[in-house]
């Protein structure tokens, strides 16, 4: 392979670049994980997590990816043949719900045309339905990373009020949790499922399960069979800074330190930052003359954006062109978006120059595969880039 100067734009929404800093971190002696060392880290991470998630209850830490932290939500808190209510929102609560049902739930899918959240009113309408509460869980993934969008929890919990409907509300965060303001307390989630390669800016292979009081008391009753993902076994051993199975030591190293960068940065303005880039890309894909996918501007998502190509062009022919020529990778269109999107994710270690730099891949990748747009995209970026860093230091 030729080497490619200067550095790759992992544009992705996810796994994200990863900070040196981070980097950094990882790249240390692995330690005995049964020693004080570690015990220290453990209590570090342990406690760090629930300020990610804005909880005061446990936040069990698997070595796993977020599939793994998606199954152990379900098997640590439902029963065999238990029915769960999800919402069709896109690729990931697709695979959600097939997960679900190879557990052995019944799943009940709410049909969606991907380019809107989890609709709260079919929900409540549906939980007033199921008058003998066989629903044992309403699933949804807040923000869904192959289209964009996201689903505002809040409303969701009022429909379970609403409908004063017993079932436990299950979230995905995978691609939102530090990077998209998440209350896990607040919003009265049962169980938040999260990932460390997104907004956590770490590589892939941690999982996260953030816990209410309500889904460990489910807990105690389930029977689901399970294992490794077993919550108890887990938080006992939890309780004294250590794991029953042996943890990613070096993972937790640089989850320590993003946990420290993410507070050094303090999360109002990280999540007002993930704001401001994704206003910023809107503002471009508009001046290119292309469509956002999301069609509710309040379930915009600000972790990624996804675009949508003129009839008769191939976005992956786009995306190829942009990582041969720019070295950049876009995210690609997942399952029935083939071809048909391009997602550019904004999430992470990520500032107003590396927007820059993203958006001017891909322009320049437009004009280079022949797609109809207009010029201007990146400008109009800069304008409210530049705006925006203008009110900051004025009011500094
Ligand atoms: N949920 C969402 C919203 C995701 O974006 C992803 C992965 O991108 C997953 C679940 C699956 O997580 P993993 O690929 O880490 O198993």
């Amino acid at each position: 392979m030729t080497h490619r100067a200067g550095r790759h734009f992992l544009q992705i929404p996810g796994p994200t670049n990863v900070p040196d800093r981070v980097l950094r971190a990882i790249d240390r002696p692995t330690i005995d994980h049964r020693g004080p060392e570690f015990q220290a880290i453990g209590f570090a991470v342990l406690e760090g997590m629930k300020r990610v998630f804005q909880t005061k209850n446990p936040v069990i830490i698997y070595a796993g990816s977020g599939t793994g932290a998606w199954e152990a939500a379900l098997v640590n808190a439902l029963n065999p043949g238990d029915k769960v209510l999800m919402s069709e929102t896109g690729h990931f609560s697709t695979l959600w719900s097939k997960l679900a049902k190879k557990v052995g739930l019944e799943v009940d899918v709410l049909p969606g045309d991907w380019r809107r959240g989890a609709d709260h009113e079919a929900i409540e309408r549906r939980l007033l339905e199921d008058k003998s509460h066989a629903i044992k869980a309403v699933c949804v993934v807040h923000n869904e990373t192959s289209t964009g969008v996201t689903t505002r929890i809040p409303l969701i919990r009022r429909a379970i009020d609403n409908a004063k409907h017993p079932a436990l509300l299950m979230v995905d965060t995978i691609s939102s949790l530090a990077s998209i303001d998440y209350k896990h307390d607040e919003w009265g989630v049962d169980v938040t499922v999260g990932g460390s390669q997104k907004g956590l800016m770490l590589p892939p292979g941690l999982g996260f399960n953030a816990v209410s009081e309500k889904a460990l008391a489910a807990h105690k009753q389930s029977k689901m069979p399970r294992a490794y993902w077993d919550w108890s076994e887990i938080l006992a051993s939890n309780a004294t800074g250590f794991w029953p199975s042996t943890p990613a030591t070096n993972l937790l190293y640089g989850l320590e330190v993003a946990i420290q960068m993410l507070e050094e940065e303090g999360y109002a303005a990280v999540f007002a930052r993930h704001d401001r880039h994704a206003e910023a890309t809107r503002r471009a894909v508009r001046a290119w003359g292309l469509e956002i996918l999301c069609a509710v501007p309040e379930e915009y998502s600000s972790a990624l954006t996804a675009v949508m190509m003129p009839p008769g062009h191939d976005a992956d022919r786009f995306r190829k062109i942009v990582l041969e020529q720019f070295d950049m990778s876009l995210g690609t269109g997942l399952t029935k978006l083939s071809g048909k999107i391009f997602r550019i994710g904004h999430l992470g270690d990520f500032n107003d120059l590396t927007l820059a730099g993203t958006l001017a891949g891909v322009e320049m990748g437009l004009a280079v595969a022949g797609v109809p747009h207009r010029k201007g995209g990146v400008d109009a970026a800069m304008e409210h880039l530049a705006a925006e860093a203008t009110r900051r230091s004025s009011v500094r």
